[in-house]
């Protein structure tokens, strides 16, 4: 709970808040990575048992979705930069062209943080006086003119945790012998999900035990489904 004001008055970037948000969005990457590779690679064991195969369909798996992550995250970020260069250029027309009313505004604004109305005054002129883009960015906007998001580097945030998460089912079906390949792949896809349930709950203030538990749950079901599916097929001869 000590994060969650730090969230609210950290109105510029690269703070507490921004960096449990990226740790966060890295676990549920690498979480994503281990259940979707884990219910590929099992499915097809449950309809192979030919190494080439598993192998084929779990980097298809780790590349298909890393990419996929990495591109998703692109645009996503792309577009939130896009909206916030927008709205401080529309900061900057307003402070040209309304300057009074926009000194007004930031009294207001720093007004209702708690400052008294002489003072909320003085420190919307000082802030003004010394840089009054930021001033209003920060105050208004809660953004960092100079520090926006990278789209470049929250997709290879993205890609690579995915990647991470993936390499585990994806290894732990391919290397150990076909007898054991099936249940050390389930059992490390299940310890794996305890801990980045754990984590993720830990990073979110939230009760660890029912998130683990989710979690587990969540990733037991996805590969007892394409395994079921794996040995039908399998089982058909397709
Ligand atoms: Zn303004």
């Amino acid at each position: 709970m000590t994060e969650a004001p730090v969230h609210e008055d950290e109105a510029h970037g690269g703070g507490l808040g921004t960096r449990l948000n990226w740790l966060r969005a890295a676990v549920l990457g690498a979480n994503d990575g281990v259940v979707s590779t884990a219910g590929l690679v099992v499915g097809v064991a449950g309809a192979t048992e030919s190494r080439a195969a598993l192998l084929t369909a779990g980097l298809s798996g780790l590349l298909a979705g890393s990419m996929s992550m990495a591109a998703g995250e692109y645009v996503s970020v792309s577009s939130q930069r896009d909206s916030e260069r927008a709205a401080l250029a529309q900061e900057k027309r307003e402070l040209r062209e309304q300057p009074e009313a926009e000194l007004a505004e930031l009294t207001d604004l720093l007004a209702a943080r708690g400052l008294s109305p002489e003072v909320a005054r003085e420190a919307a002129e000082q802030l003004t006086a010394r840089d009054a883009l930021r001033a209003h960015a920060r105050v208004e906007l809660g953004i960092d003119p100079d520090d926006l998001t990278n789209p470049w580097h929250a997709a290879g945030a993205s890609f690579l945790a995915f990647t991470v998460g993936a390499l585990l089912p994806l290894l732990a079906i391919v290397l150990p012998p076909a007898s054991a390949r099936l249940w050390i792949t389930v059992l490390s896809v299940l310890a794996a999900l305890v801990l980045t349930g754990w984590w993720s709950a830990r990073l979110g203030d939230a009760p660890t035990g029912p998130a683990i538990l989710r979690n587990v749950a969540g990733g037991a079901l996805a590969m007892a489904v394409t395994y079921g599916a794996g040995t039908l097929l399998g089982a058909a001869g397709v």
